[in-house]
């Protein structure tokens, strides 16, 4: 399996994964057609599938374009249709689709959205705008108990599962995370090699879960400093999980 990582609009990237046995590929988020059809001309492989983790524009965009010069299965979640330009298999949890040899599972992981779908093919997963290195999608549709139970899923994936999400905003996600975390070690040593990379206009993505898990704060919300910081500087008393959560996402929304 070969993964082309595709920039898009600003701040999107898509994904090119290919079957490097027959050639078959898969583009995951198309935000626009034209970029997307160059790098699968450029890569000379054949188009057979669309991978929309969700409806929203920036992750579709290109959906029409690309379908008017590939014949391409088009893939999202059954609630995203009427809302997935083309889309020909809905499709919910625990769903399999293949792209020639690969084989990927289908997450529903709702909370952006409530069509919201990953797919983890092995070791890489394609998680759209749930799971952003160092930080989660905003809840535009759904809850934050579903948002927490979606990205409390992917949390238990491998450590070394490679983290493709939908746009590069590691940078800004680490400067927040610092100030509810100021002693984290890895979180300040992160923030340190990813300035040093967005400088040079280096992507920062695909992360670990490993690396997610000790530096992105809505994972860490068992996090005792984390926690103490919200009681001492945002008023923060009920510490269940789902409460830690809701306070970093508000706090985030308004940074
Ligand atoms: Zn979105
Ligand atoms: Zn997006």
């Amino acid at each position: 399996m070969k993964v082309t990582q595709i920039p898009l609009l600003r701040d999107n990237y898509g994904y090119l994964v290919v079957c490097e046995d027959t050639g078959e590929a898969a583009i995951v988020d198309p935000s626009e057609g034209e970029p997307v059809l160059d790098r699968i001309a450029r890569e000379n492989v054949h188009l057979g599938a669309i991978l929309n983790t969700h409806h929203h524009r920036d992750h579709t965009g290109g959906n029409t374009v690309v379908l008017a010069r590939h014949h391409a299965r088009v893939y999202g979640h059954r609630n995203d249709q009427g809302r997935i330009p083309g889309l020909t298999n809905p499709l919910d949890e625990g769903d399999e689709i293949q792209v020639g040899n690969l084989r990927a599972q289908v997450r529903f992981i709702p909370g952006h959205t409530n069509g919201h779908v990953a797919y983890l093919f092995g070791h890489s997963l394609f998680c759209g705008d749930t799971l952003f290195v160092a930080g989660c999608g905003r809840l535009f549709e759904g809850t934050a108990e579903q948002m927490l139970a979606s990205l409390s899923r992917l949390q238990q994936l491998p450590a070394d599962t490679l983290v493709y999400c939908g746009h590069e905003y590691t940078q800004k996600n680490l400067e927040f995370a610092l100030t509810l975390e100021p002693n984290n070690r890895k979180l300040s040593e992160k923030l340190e090699r990813v300035r040093a990379l967005r400088s040079q206009g280096i992507a920062t993505v695909p992360s670990t879960m490993a690396e997610e898990i000790q530096t992105n704060p809505f994972l860490r919300w068992d996090s005792q400093e984390i926690q103490a910081t919200l009681r001492k500087n945002h008023a923060l008393t009920d510490t269940e999980p789902v409460e830690v959560f809701r306070k970093i996402r508000d706090l985030k929304d308004h940074y």
